[in-house]
């Protein structure tokens, strides 16, 4: 009998009636003969609202006590989901992450998880139930419940699916794949049939929200056959994420177009050039568990240098008063930052064989006169960092000169 899971994502969820019509789909797929493990978000916006709360009451809410509230959201829809199945005549049970249990490293907000107990989930398969998992939560070692960062039930979906070596796993959202970009932003972007595992990887790691990227890595480790689909609509095979390139042979050298407006720079002015100074700066940023992304540093002069990198903006704050006493203790000059930054990558595997993607990336931003602040590549992307009130342009525009744009019909 095929494994499937699905995850359902937090518009799939947002209402009573959007509950009920997942289950009907669900109570489909298990009367089609499927065992299913379904994961849910919480409802769209619950999350958001819990954390504001948290916020209005402590200025920096404390990590154990955040988990232990927003994980509440995905408590309410899994045991509305298994009511909504029973109502239909379909045996379901729902499990909280602790239940399961999802084991976790105890790194609050953005734990990972170690392993996943599945005895559980198998007796109730066996005994036809559909089991219903709470995305994005786990439990510690210690007993202490942790979730794993934002869009983190993609990532429970996936784990499960790795841990029960599901046949598929189906991520349900409200789109009906993964585009060229975020169709939200250009209208003309194109659903993709298939997209490789490692552009996928790196459209999630460069912004796409459409997957968590630790979803992906997991989907990529244990080659989990992962879909994307729409809850929305009955038909449709969505985006498959394949493991081989020449599947696509066919394809354009960009398969897409990503962004993000998650992360903030910091320029550190005027730092002594001599060995060891990356690790004095960004040694104490690691050690808080604040993941540094893009780095520059400039050829020195004079025996100084100037030093920028990027992190998230959620830890902008917190990275300058890390690094207050460590310019004082390296003599740097200033520190400089900003959070109104965008960036904006071209994601491809063809760029691998093909010269001149970066040019026309960079032709294609001067002739908006978008200026460009830091630029970083690999062999299947190039990132840019640019002013945030340009980032929807530069995107239409990048995804037009590589072609992107669907066909006018
Ligand atoms: P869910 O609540 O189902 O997890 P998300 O909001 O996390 O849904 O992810 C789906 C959203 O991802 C879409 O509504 C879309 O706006 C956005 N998105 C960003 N980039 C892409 C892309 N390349 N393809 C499809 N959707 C994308
Ligand atoms: N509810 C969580 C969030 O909003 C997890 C998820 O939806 O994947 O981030
Ligand atoms: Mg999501």
């Amino acid at each position: 009998m095929p494994l499937i899971v699905q995850k359902y994502g937090g518009t799939s969820v947002g209402s009573a009636d959007r509950i009920k019509h997942v289950a009907r789909r669900v109570a489909r797929g298990h009367k089609e003969g499927n065992q299913l493990v379904v994961v849910v978000s919480a409802m769209s916006g619950e999350t958001n609202r819990l954390l504001a709360l948290a916020r209005e009451v402590q200025q920096r809410p404390d990590p154990r006590e955040l988990d232990v509230m927003v994980s509440t959201g995905e408590q309410v829809t899994i045991a509305l989901l298994s009511m909504a199945l029973m109502d239909l005549g379909v045996k379901a049970r729902s499990y909280t992450g602790s239940q399961v249990k999802i084991l976790t490293d105890n790194a609050y907000t953005k734990a990972r998880i170690v392993s996943i107990d599945e005895e559980r989930m198998r007796r109730d398969l066996d005994a036809g139930y559909v089991v219903v998992v709470a995305g994005f939560q786990g439990v510690d070692e210690a007993g202490n419940i942790t979730t794993l960062g934002r869009g983190g039930s993609d990532t429970t979906g996936v784990a499960l699916a790795a841990a029960l070596k599901a046949d598929e796993c189906q991520i349900y959202t409200d789109v009906d794949g993964v585009y060229t970009t975020d169709p939200r932003i250009v209208p003309t972007a194109r659903r993709l049939d298939t997209i490789t595992f490692e552009e996928m990887l790196e459209m999630a790691s460069l912004g796409s929200k459409v997957l968590q990227i630790r979803s992906v890595e997991f989907a990529g480790k244990y080659r989990v056959k992962l879909r994307v689909l729409s809850s929305f609509e009955e038909e449709g095979t969505g985006t498959l994420i394949t493991f081989q390139e020449n599947e696509k042979m066919e394809a354009a050298t960009i398969s897409g177009i990503a962004f993000t407006r998650d992360e903030a720079k910091i320029t550190i002015l005027g730092v002594p050039d001599r060995p060891g100074i990356a690790y004095q700066i960004l040694g104490p940023v690691g050690d808080a568990n604040i993941d540094v992304d893009m780095i520059v540093q400039n050829v020195g002069q004079d025996g100084l240098t100037d030093f920028s990198f990027t992190v998230n903006r959620n830890d902008y704050q917190h990275t300058l008063d890390i690094l207050k006493p460590v310019i004082a203790h390296i003599k740097a000059r200033e520190v400089q930052g900003g959070d109104k930054i965008a960036k904006v990558s071209v994601v491809g595997v063809g760029m691998r064989s093909h010269a001149g993607i970066a040019s026309t990336a960079f032709r294609t931003l001067a002739e908006e006169g978008i200026n460009i602040q830091m630029i970083s590549t690999s062999e299947i992307k190039i990132s840019i960092v640019i002013d945030e009130k340009y980032m929807e342009l530069a995107v239409r525009v990048l995804h037009k000169a590589f072609g992107l744009d669907q066909p006018a019909s």
